[in-house]
Formats: C-alpha cells, structure tokens, sequence
C-alpha cells in the first residue's frame, strides 16, 4: 500500500509555554534558567525532588494558588473556536500543564507534560484532583508523604509522548497542517520531529504545511521548516493562523 493512504489529513496545534504567558504564567528557560525565580533543577528534576520534597510542593502550591488567579487569553479562545469548527480534525497538543485551553472550552487537550490540578501517590498510586489548592504532599489515600504533582520532571517518564508522536505522524499528509504556539523548542525538540515526520523526505510530496508563532527566533527551531512564521504575541498570531487554514494549497 502506498504510504499516503495510511495518513490522514489533520490539523495539530501544539503549543508551549508562551501561549499562556499573556494570561499572566511566566514562561520557563526563556526567562534565564529561572522559573517564577525558582531553579528550574529544584523544582522540575525526577532525580532529586523527593529530596527537595517541601520546596517542590511549595512550588507547585504557588502555581496553583496563581492558576486559580489567571484568565485563558485569546488566543486559548481562539483553539476553542478552532477546535468547534474543525471537530476530530484538530488535535491539540500542549507541554503546558495549566488548565486555561480546558477553561478556554477546548474539551480535548493532549498534555504532554502533565496537569498541574492533578497530583498522584508515589507510594499508592492513587490518583486526584487537587484543583487550585495547597498539598502538604501527604497522599489521602494511604496517608505516607509520597503525594507529587502529576507533571513530567526532567529525567522522569513522559508518557504521553507516544501519542504526541503518533499525531506528529498524521502531519505527513499533503493536506495537513501544523501550527506551533510559544514555544522554543528544546524541551520538545519540535524541530526534530517537524524535520523528520512532517517534512520528511522519505516521501517525496506528502508534506504537511507548518505556521511557526514566538515572540522571536529560537536557535532551536530552524525557521527552513515552517511554510509561515510570525513573531510577535499569540493573541496577534490569530488573523495569521485564519488565512493560513484557509489556504487550499
Ligand atoms: P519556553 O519558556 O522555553 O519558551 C517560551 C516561548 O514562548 C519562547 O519561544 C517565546 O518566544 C514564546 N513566547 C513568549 N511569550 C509569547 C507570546 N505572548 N506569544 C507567543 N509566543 C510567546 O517554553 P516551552 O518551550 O513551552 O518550554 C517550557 C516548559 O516548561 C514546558 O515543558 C512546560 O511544561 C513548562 N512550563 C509550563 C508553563 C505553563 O503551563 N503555562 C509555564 C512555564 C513553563
């Protein structure tokens, strides 16, 4: 069977943490290194965040507690729009773990890196919805000190990444687009796949179209493989990822 009759035409939107950094959620490396002035290391690494166990839940609480405070934006409207127009067609990928696509009305969010309202037992297994409140990191179930934020540290599992990949497959198809939102690319090394899933060369012709918003270029992102690029703020990328969708070809 010839490639293209496995590959379906879909649009992906997949987005980092520059999508919600006009709510009012600062962005992560783009910011020194420093995440809210926390080291991203203490905070974020499988290795040593039992360790740093009361700093990570102080942590997470605060970005919770912020969560609680913020607004989706625009342009997180703007994918719920999408999402009412185009159905099974669009799929939604985020690295981000706040809640403001769902709270925006997009009802179905692949999230790559974790949900910050949920929190799991290390011990138990036991898993909740913590929502916006505080966690003493004591799991409600079993009662030990062995509660975490349900969110993909460095170094630990990702597995949500095997239906990230399978979707990035899709893009393949002539007709297929993808549009990439706030992000830099190092975290999930979207140039990699782009290059080497959605531009592939392995099929000659069967390429998807890619749309590329930043507030600017990332070294990691090599801008030969997006068809359309806007720098500038996610809420002004809106017009742009309009008429891009409505290109036939
Ligand atoms: P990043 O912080 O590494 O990069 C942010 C990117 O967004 C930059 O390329 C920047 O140009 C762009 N950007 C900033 N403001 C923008 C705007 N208003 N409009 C359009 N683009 C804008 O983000 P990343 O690549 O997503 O990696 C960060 C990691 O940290 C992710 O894995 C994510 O899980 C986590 N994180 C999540 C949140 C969140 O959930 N909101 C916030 C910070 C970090």
């Amino acid at each position: 069977m010839y490639i293209e009759d496995k590959l379906e035409e879909k649009i992906i939107i997949f987005t980092g943490a520059g999508l919600s950094s006009e709510s009012g959620i600062s962005t992560f490396r783009y910011s020194n290194g420093l995440w809210e002035n926390y080291n991203i290391e203490d905070v974020c690494t499988e290795s040593t965040w039992m360790r740093n166990f009361e700093l990570v839940h102080k942590f997470y609480n605060e970005r919770r507690s912020q969560l609680s405070s913020v607004e989706p934006n625009a342009a997180h409207y703007k994918i719920a729009e999408l999402e009412k127009k185009y159905g099974d067609k669009l799929i939604v990928i985020t690295q981000n773990i706040d809640d403001l696509l769902e709270r925006a009305g997009v009802k179905n969010v692949l999230h790559v890196h974790g949900e910050l309202t949920k929190m799991y037992c290390v011990e138990c297994y036991h898993k909740w919805d913590q929502g916006y409140k505080d966690s003493d990191g004591i799991c409600p179930k079993c009662g030990e000190k062995t509660a975490r934020p349900n969110v993909v540290f460095f170094g630990g599992a990702a597995p949500m990444y095997k239906y990230m990949k399978r979707a990035f497959f899709k893009i393949n198809h002539k007709d297929s687009k993808m549009i990439v939102i706030g992000t830099l690319g190092n975290v999930v090394p979207v140039q990699s796949y782009i290059g080497t899933i959605v531009k592939s060369e392995w099929v000659k012709n069967v390429k998807g179209k890619t749309f590329l918003n930043n507030l600017e270029r990332s070294e990691y992102l090599s801008e030969n493989l997006f068809d359309e690029i806007f720098y500038g703020k996610a809420t002004e990328a809106i017009d742009g990822i309009d008429s891009f969708l409505a290109q036939e070809d």
